[in-house]
């Protein structure tokens, strides 16, 4: 069975020679590096959980390629009930790592790169759908994670990637070859990139006929020659160095550790390439693997909220008021913005539909219904979990205070709250709380899948405005074809007139 184990993933990327860089300083191995490993241990769990028989059904499918059980982050979406199984996979994966697992970028890729090459050659007579096949089959058999790079810097933001005075604000093609090409730019934000496999590159915008350098999409091994990870900073990350009851998650990371892609002349082979040139492609392949991604935030998000729930309400028991009334409403507030984002994600798989090339699509308006609820529900349920656990959370002593013998005394004496509990473990769930709603937490849900206005700009286009003010005026008009039951209140206002 094609499913690797987290040992196996671990030792597979001690394999690769990735150029990666933390803190300005080259790295020697990522698997051993301490601000990356918070980062693998999170993908590992995805690997874990595979293999458990009782999450088999949400974590694993069947593929449709080779007939065998894969992991469902390798699996194209076959049905309305893939995409549901995916948003339950997030949830679940939510719940047991409190933060971002990192693979769906990948999946989303992976999908989006399957329709858009079926489309493009079913139009252009190209090939690139069978050389994706065979790409994907490999994927599946070797359970890899991928990296899906599409946000490039995009340099001056009022000009075109062909107008720009640098070049390589935007991935683009520097040189063609009788075998392959070679790309250069970068791509910001990647989501567990320094720990994938490989990278799915794909455009980050629609492209016009004059910027076919641009239009590209492959895939790149993580130690291709030429590529190279800068890590990016995230809050608290150094007291993951630390250890002790600073940490906040002590085994998974903040977010997903993004990094910034460089491409630094690097050589993609013709069978990784899987759009080049054709332009006209390259904003419905951005728009499907953005539609894909922002469904997935009601679950993702949703798994992490049910653990950032989890650790407001044990405060509020810390701290005594947990039977308190108003403290109870907080939370079920809490509760209330999760589970709606969670039903609108479900909801956008439940009404997914078939693309032409036979995979399933999420109900657009829904999905990004879900991103942008995100955008702000995130925000207030942090909020809360700030209001519910008290000032403490910006004020709270660190592990040093409580190792010094002269201290430690009053720090406890003077952060015991309800007696049932001891300091150490409020601490510990301040701290949790403290990373999972601060800076790199909160912006990650405000701009990862697309800023707040990207989600408006495909809600106002599917929202069929002109259809719901004929609604309106048929409504108020009273001129539908079925006349209905005549109306007394009608009748008696005519007979008054
Ligand atoms: Fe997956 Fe959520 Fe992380 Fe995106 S933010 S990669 S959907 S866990």
């Amino acid at each position: 069975m094609p499913l690797k184990t987290p040992v196996e993933y671990v030792e597979s990327l001690r394999r690769l020679k990735i150029r990666a860089y933390v803190g300005g300083e080259r790295v020697g191995s990522i698997v051993d590096h301490p601000a990356i490993a918070p980062h693998i241990n999170t993908v590992s769990k995805t690997y874990e959980l595979a293999h458990r028989p009782e999450h088999q059904e949400v974590m694993t499918a069947i593929s449709h390629l080779t007939g065998e059980r894969t992991h469902r982050y390798t699996h194209i979406f076959q049905s309305a009930d893939d995409l549901v199984k995916k948003i339950q996979m997030l949830r679940l994966l939510g719940q047991t790592t409190g933060t971002c697992f990192q693979r769906c970028v990948g999946l989303d890729a992976l999908n989006a790169m399957y329709a858009t090459s079926w489309e493009v050659d079913a139009v252009e007579k190209t090939d690139y759908h069978a050389r994706f096949r065979r790409y994907l089959e490999r994927v599946q058999r070797e359970d890899l994670m991928l990296a899906g790079a599409m946000t490039d810097p995009k340099g001056h933001r009022a000009k075109r990637p062909a107008e720009q005075a640098d070049p390589d604000q935007f991935v683009h093609v520097v040189e063609r070859r009788a075998d392959g090409v070679v790309i250069r730019g970068a791509k910001l934000h990647n989501t567990g990139g320094i720990n994938s496999h490989e990278i799915l590159v794909m455009p980050g915008t629609g492209l016009g006929p004059d910027e076919q350098d641009y239009a590209i999409a492959c895939a790149v091994p993580a130690d291709a020659p030429g590529v190279l990870f800068i890590f990016g900073r995230q809050s608290n990350d150094s007291r993951k160095l630390e250890g002790g009851c600073d940490i906040g998650n002590p085994r998974f990371g903040v977010v997903g550790g993004e990094a910034m892609v460089v491409f630094d002349n690097v050589f993609v082979p013709t069978e990784r390439i899987f759009l080049n040139g054709e332009t006209k492609y390259c904003g419905g392949l951005v728009n499907y693997f953005a539609t894909w991604h922002r469904a997935n935030y009601g679950g993702c998000k949703g798994g992490n909220a049910d653990v950032l729930i989890g650790a407001t309400a044990k405060m509020t028991k810390i701290l005594g008021t947990d039977k308190n009334a108003v403290v109870r409403d907080k939370l079920v507030e809490m509760v209330h913005m999760n589970e709606t984002t969670y039903a609108s994600a479900i909801g956008a798989s439940a009404m997914g539909y078939k693309l032409p090339c036979g995979s399933f699509m999420v109900d657009p308006m829904m999905a990004n219904t879900v991103k942008q609820n995100i955008t702000r529900n995130v925000y207030m349920i942090g909020r809360l979990s700030h209001d519910l656990a008290g000032g403490f959370l910006a004020t709270m002593p660190d592990q040093k205070a409580l190792e010094n013998p002269e201290i430690a005394p009053f720090v406890k004496k003077y952060h015991t709250a309800n007696p049932d509990y001891d300091v150490m473990e409020r601490i510990k769930m301040g701290r949790y709380i403290e990373n999972m709603t601060s800076v790199t937490t909160m912006v990650e849900a405000m701009h990862g899948a697309g800023s707040p206005q990207a989600q408006r700009i495909v809600m106002l286009a599917q929202a069929g405005i002109e259809e719901k003010i004929k609604m309106a005026d048929t409504v108020i008009s009273g001129t539908d074809d079925v006349p209905g039951l005549p109306l007394p209140v009608r009748e008696l206002a005519a007979t008054k007139g």
